[in-house]
């Protein structure tokens, strides 16, 4: 494999100098990741809207994912007028927050609830960073690739997919392996117990843990999808999702757990590497945390995104400043020389009607919706 990209959602440029990480630290580049404009500067950032624009090149303007509880994103007369006033820093962060995250979706986005359509692949018209290149990707866990279509490589759908034994559409493509991936064990990204966000009564270490399990499991699923299926496949470009920071930072404010995590992610990252051997490794963040209770008195967030604490980290120079480079990095890197963003060839897609109410209720289980 030519190049990894190993996702660690939700990592903290502050944490990462704070724990014992020598994976992170065997890194020899490095630097911040922002996202584009009005984000960036409103202080609020989806990981559905920061992945899209992170895997394709696409900014938001183009490919419309504001978040996972809504529809696309088609535009409004106010848009620009709320995008003036999320910006603001004379504005209270609730009151930024709400403008990019609640009134701009209400308005472009359609209905955020049960009822309301939630974004899902169908939706992104544009070409994922793989499907530029001649060989094949192995992705695992990018946001909004449910349902999945026929592509070159393999891809396990990320959040918010639903679980497989709820799926009417195939989560993993090629579709055999989707028994290999979901073979009873603990691969996936969503645990039984309910969050912390959504009853205050839950315990935080029990769902930390759950979660903590969830990444192991991912990260060990990929070597063996790699191993089982890289004889008969040339794997060009890899990615792999650990979330898990996310969903336990929204969760908890405790420094033992915390640490915990990002001990896990360093290992298991490592792991990974050591097992696919790329030529190059690149670590990002699509934000990072910071304490949420200044601003989110709708839920029991103990932390929430931060749009100034995304980080990269690789063993090659990628020089990445906003998440609208790191698709045309990773290209330039694998030496393909086209334009980017492009659409992709055919929406043909084929798919049963797509379950709203399990997505919304998975959601739930994150604490999103
Ligand atoms: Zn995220």
């Amino acid at each position: 494999m030519e190049t990894l990209v190993i996702g660690w959602d939700a990592a903290t440029s502050r944490h990462l100098s704070q724990f014992d990480l020598p994976f992170w630290e065997s890194l020899s580049e490095k630097g911040k990741l922002l996202p584009e404009y009005p984000f960036d500067k409103a202080g609020y950032i989806s990981s559905a809207n920061a992945w899209t624009t992170i895997s394709t090149g696409a900014p938001f303007s183009e490919h419309g994912m504001l978040g996972f509880v809504y529809g696309p994103y088609s535009g409004h007369q106010l848009a620009g007028s709320i995008q003036y006033l999320a910006t603001q820093t004379w504005l209270p962060p609730l009151i930024r927050r709400i403008l990019i995250g609640r009134v701009m979706g209400a308005l472009g986005a359609g209905t955020k609830g049960e009822k309301g359509d939630k974004v899902n692949s169908t939706n992104i018209s544009y070409k994922r960073f793989w499907e530029y290149t001649e060989g094949d990707g192995l992705i695992y866990g990018l946001p909004l690739t449910y349902p999945i279509w026929e592509t070159n490589g393999v891809v396990v759908s990320g959040i918010p997919a639903p679980k497989f034994e709820e799926a009417s559409n195939p989560v993993v493509y090629p579709e055999q392996l989707e028994e290999t991936v979901y073979d009873g064990g603990d691969a996936g990204y969503y645990v039984e117990k309910e969050s912390p966000v959504n009853d205050p009564s839950v315990s935080e270490r029990p769902y930390c843990d759950q979660h903590l399990q969830r990444m192991e499991a991912n990260a060990e699923k990929y070597v063996e999808l790699y191993e089982k299926t890289s004889p008969e496949r040339e794997f060009e470009v890899g990615f792999l999702m650990l979330r898990g920071l996310d969903d336990i930072m929204h969760a908890t404010e405790d420094t033992s757990i915390i640490r915990d995590a990002y001990e896990l992610i360093d290992r298991v990252t490592r792991e990974v590497v050591d097992a696919v051997d790329p030529e190059t490794t690149l670590v990002l963040s699509d934000h990072g945390m910071r304490p949420a209770s200044d601003y989110r008195p709708d839920k029991q967030m103990r932390m929430d995104h931060d749009t100034t604490q995304g980080v990269w980290g690789a063993t090659d120079s990628f020089e990445l400043e906003r998440h609208t480079d790191v698709t045309p990095a990773i290209l330039d890197r694998l030496q393909i020389d086209c334009e980017v963003p492009k659409k992709r060839d055919s929406t043909d897609t084929v798919t049963s009607a797509l379950e709203n109410e399990v997505i919304h209720e998975r959601l739930e289980d994150l604490g999103y919706a």
